[in-house]
């Protein structure tokens, strides 16, 4: 029997297209894959079509359905599951999940969690097999992960978000620089938010694991990466060792969520514009906006003057149900009723909407895209480096915000859309000026510039001898010397 790896995403597609490419990765090693999706979709899993597209295009990987047990009577009633929940539904994946490594114990070499699946690592140690987390966001956002927990305990009865509403004096975390409370996820503004309480148990739990694999790549956050390696993240307990085997991106030979192998009609307008030309505009697979924010996003499209390429999904139910990993699934926007009347026609010469889902890896990697406007999920953020692409950083949820400290006063790839997040719409002037300033200004040269190294820079940590490439390399080795079977 071939040594298998058996990989346990999380609930959403953000998780979910990462894991798959490092499936991949282990399957040019040698190894055989099994990646685990709970079931049913209504618990926040994927969607049947979703698992279907993910099998359809990866025939190589072994797909194991865990069937979540009926929920005990205590959980009745309660309320539709959110992104949140990940951490309670995953849980219960943990009896299938036994079920599942005793069947295939002789075989499996590690148990590769997601941050959300950190209880499974008691499921782990109870058979012997050897468990390690695969963090799908970077390293500064695990820097702040981990370091998290001892920053709240620091703080005492305080909240970060007690000082000046989140504005208070900047945050000096090992590895990241200097950020605002208010750059952290909502959630953790408030000590006593049940949510965050439950991302601090994850977070603390993660230095239980033999090892831990980032989806990022050591010269693009070299001093996360240092901070985490020296140990200076989590104070008092040893850090396990950090590998960095990304970028880890969609390689654009079929979307990995989507079961459509017909070429988006999206690529062949970008094939009739013009090199570097176009403003890719997209949100993550659940970001949304509210009707208002899609007006102002419009308007300031309109008056830039610049061709684009938006993808617009319907403004969101605030139910918590839409949060969910196949929120993509949701019916399709009306156009014409959320966008400013005759919009379209105007800007119709050079501008394309899409409906709620573009191959946006392929996208980015078009000649004719020459900027990303994104909300800083860590996969988004990578498909841009890849493609060298400079960002303009629009943070909408989870730590998205701190992915874009990371991006602005780090890296330097990108910069950000000023007034995300408040009350208020971003306004279209100043979604104008920036568009106007990354495609046409001197200092908008400057940062494409900088994109594009880092893209050379992502393919050499890829190749053999790069960082990337050599961190997998010892990651197999460990794992091979340390499993217990
Ligand atoms: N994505 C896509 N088309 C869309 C929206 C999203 O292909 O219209 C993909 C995107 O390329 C990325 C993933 O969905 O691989 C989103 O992951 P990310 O971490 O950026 O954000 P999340 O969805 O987790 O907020």
């Amino acid at each position: 029997m071939r040594d298998t790896v058996v990989l346990h995403p999380g609930l959403g597609v953000g998780h979910l297209v990462p894991t798959l490419e490092l499936a991949r990765l282990f399957l040019r090693h040698g190894l055989a894959v099994t990646v685990l999706l709970v079931e049913p979709s209504g618990s926040g899993a994927p969607s049947a079509a979703a698992r279907a597209a993910a099998a359809n295009n990866n025939p190589s990987i072994h797909f194991h359905a865990l069937s979540l047990p009926e929920e005990v009577e205590g959980d009745k009633g309660s309320p539709p599951p959110r992104e949140c929940d990940q951490f309670a539904v995953l849980r219960r994946a943990n009896a299938p999940l036994r079920d599942y490594l005793r069947s295939a114990l002789p075989s499996v070499r590690a148990l590769v969690l997601d941050m959300f699946c950190v209880d499974a690592l008691d499921v782990a140690a109870g058979l012997g097999v050897p468990a390690y987390l695969f963090y799908t966001s970077g390293a500064t956002s695990l820097a702040v992960s981990l370091h998290l927990p001892h920053a709240q305990a620091a703080l005492g009865a305080r909240s970060f978000g007690g000082i000046g509403d989140g504005d208070g004096a900047p945050l000096r975390f090992p590895g990241v620089p200097p950020f605002r409370p208010r750059e952290l996820p909502r959630g953790a503004l408030d000590r006593d938010n049940e949510l965050y309480r439950k991302f601090l148990r994850a977070f603390q739990r993660i230095p239980e694991s033999r090892g831990i694999l980032v989806n990022t790549f050591e010269w693009l956050e070299a001093t996360a990466v240092a901070a985490l390696r020296d140990g200076a993240c989590v104070p008092g307990r040893p850090t396990p060792p950090v590998y960095c085997v990304g970028p880890l991106v969609s390689g654009g030979d079929g979307d990995q969520v989507n079961n459509n192998n017909k070429r988006h009609a999206c690529l062949e307008w970008l094939d009739a514009q013009p090199e570097k030309s176009v403003v890719f505009l997209c949100f993550g697979s659940m970001g949304s906006f509210p009707k208002r924010q899609l007006e102002e996003i419009a308007t300031g499209l309109e008056k830039s003057g610049q061709r684009f390429l938006w993808v617009v999904r319907n403004p969101r139910r605030d139910d918590g149900a839409s949060m969910l990993a196949n929120d993509h699934q949701q019916p399709e926007p009306d156009l014409d009723e959320l966008l400013p009347e005759g919009f379209l026609e105007r800007t119709g010469g050079r501008g394309l909407v899409v409906k709620s889902w573009a191959p946006q890896a392929e996208v980015l990697r078009h000649g004719a895209t020459g900027a990303f406007v994104t909300h800083c999920g860590w996969n988004s953020t990578l498909e841009g480096v890849t493609a060298g692409v400079p960002l303009l950083c629009w943070p909408l949820y989870a730590e998205q915000r701190v992915n874009k400290v990371f991006v602005v006063e780090e890296a330097r790839l990108g910069v950000e859309m000023a007034g995300y997040g408040a009350e208020t719409a971003v306004a279209a002037e100043e979604v104008e000026s920036k568009v106007r300033w990354v495609m046409g200004s001197e200092e908008g040269r400057a940062l494409r510039g900088r994109a594009e190294v880092a893209k050379e820079r992502a393919l050499e940590a890829l190749e053999q001898g790069g960082t990337s490439h050599n961190d997998l390399l010892e990651f197999l080795r460990g794992f091979d010397g340390g499993a217990s079977h």
